[in-house]
């Protein structure tokens, strides 16, 4: 079987679904890969490279006739006019789609009779699929580089300091949600030097928030924030009334927030004012990772550098894309590990049986099999 990995071009996207160590691997195992001219620029892979690794360059078009497309993002409309999901016409497709948000396109793929996986579907509780969980190994990027962000808009050291010129206090950084991204977060913030604090919803945070070196703290509100699977749920109006105290003081005395609150299929909370920013002190940061699924943080702008009361509310969508190499090598490594465990080269079939690829599978031939039917016992 053919492996195509188009560039792509979904704006300011630096990654792509395969580098030349993942090439190689498909090449070993007896697929004829192709990549598209130019598709590792943005991540530091050249087309040399991919060539020396085996794949064959070619255009967008041959590329998207491979009998498996791999990408990052969902298909879009491409500058030629041509809409990606038109290219794949009766083909497999593993990629980023988000079904729920994107049922336009997946009526598109369906009438196109195309085979689709969804890498943000991956069953994580599931341990075979650990090495597939791209969610993962990409919110984790996230959380690192929303620290480096704070700290390059940040007037300051993160770590205090005493020098003949002066003393200077650490930086105070908050950390709202404890999850993949949270936890990256303080780990990278504590070991730049900067005194973490932080907080979730869900009481099983706190070991992992603290074992990395932070504070925990507390809502003064008996309310368990668990929603099952390791998410959260959405909490009540009260809960919200007595979490805003815990937030505004944070704010007050917090020179940077960092901000990653999520709950599965529903918009994101919305935890800190307008107000509580007109608390923070002028010169501060806050990153908003939720920028995307509508925000944490009232003056995030997605995708932009707001600022509002002299605070810079960072709300880029890009974090992970801005690590280009990195997240590519990791989400390559996720791609390619799934595409080898469907089966060996030449069996592309969709096993339904299977647990992992029933919860990934969106389209069999045009079929809609997502959200994934109950099994049927034996
Ligand atoms: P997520 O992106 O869905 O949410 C991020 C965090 O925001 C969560 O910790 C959540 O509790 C928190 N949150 C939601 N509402 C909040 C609120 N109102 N106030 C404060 N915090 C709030 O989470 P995620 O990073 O995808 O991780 C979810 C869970 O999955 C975690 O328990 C994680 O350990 C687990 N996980 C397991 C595996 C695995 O076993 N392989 C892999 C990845 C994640």
């Amino acid at each position: 079987l053919s492996v195509g990995i188009p560039k792509e071009t979904y704006l300011n996207e630096k990654r792509v679904a395969g580098t030349p160590a993942t090439v190689s691997q498909l090449c070993k195992e007896g697929f004829s890969v192709s990549v598209e001219s130019g598709a590792g620029v943005g991540s530091s892979f050249s087309d040399e490279a991919y060539q020396a690794a085996g794949a064959k360059i070619k255009d967008g078009r041959a590329v998207f006739s491979s009998d498996i497309v791999l990408k990052v993002r969902p298909p879009v409309l491409r500058a030629s006019g041509e809409h990606e999901a038109d290219l794949l016409k009766e083909r497999n497709l593993i990629s980023f789609l988000y079904p729920a948000q994107n049922q336009e396109l997946v009526d598109k793929l369906s009438e196109n009779k195309n085979t689709v996986f969804a890498m943000d579907m991956i069953p994580r509780t599931v341990s075979r699929a650990q090495g597939f969980d791209a969610l993962s190994s990409q919110t984790n990027i996230a959380g690192y580089k929303a620290v480096v962000e704070a700290a390059n808009e940040f007037g300051r050291f993160f770590s205090g300091s005493m020098t003949a010129a002066g003393k200077v206090p650490p930086a105070k950084v908050f950390v709202i949600g404890g999850g993949v991204a949270g936890l990256a977060a303080i780990g990278a913030a504590k070991n730049m030097g900067a005194v973490v604090r932080a907080f979730d919803a869900r009481e099983a945070a706190k070991e992992q928030c603290e074992s990395l070196g932070a504070e925990f703290l507390k809502v003064k509100f008996e309310e368990s924030g668990d929603g099952g699977g390791g998410y959260a749920k959405e909490m009540s109006k009260e809960w919200h009334e007595a979490a805003a105290k815990l937030f505004s003081k944070q704010c007050e005395e917090c020179d940077i927030v960092i901000t990653t609150a999520l709950i599965p299929g529903r918009p994101a909370p919305k935890l800190i004012t307008r107000e509580m920013i007109e608390l923070m002190k002028p010169g501060s940061v806050t990153v908003d990772l939720a920028a995307e699924a509508g925000g944490n943080i009232e003056t995030t702008v997605p995708g932009e550098l707001n600022v509002h009361n002299g605070v810079k509310c960072i709300g880029y969508t890009d974090l992970p894309s801005r690590l280009g190499s990195m997240s590519s090598t990791l989400y390559s490594n996720n791609i390619t590990k799934f595409l080898l465990s469907i089966g060996p080269q030449g069996n592309f079939e969709v096993d339904m049986n299977d647990e992992v690829q029933r919860q990934m599978c969106v389209l069999e031939r045009g079929e809609l099999r997502w959200p994934p039917p109950p099994l049927t016992p034996p």
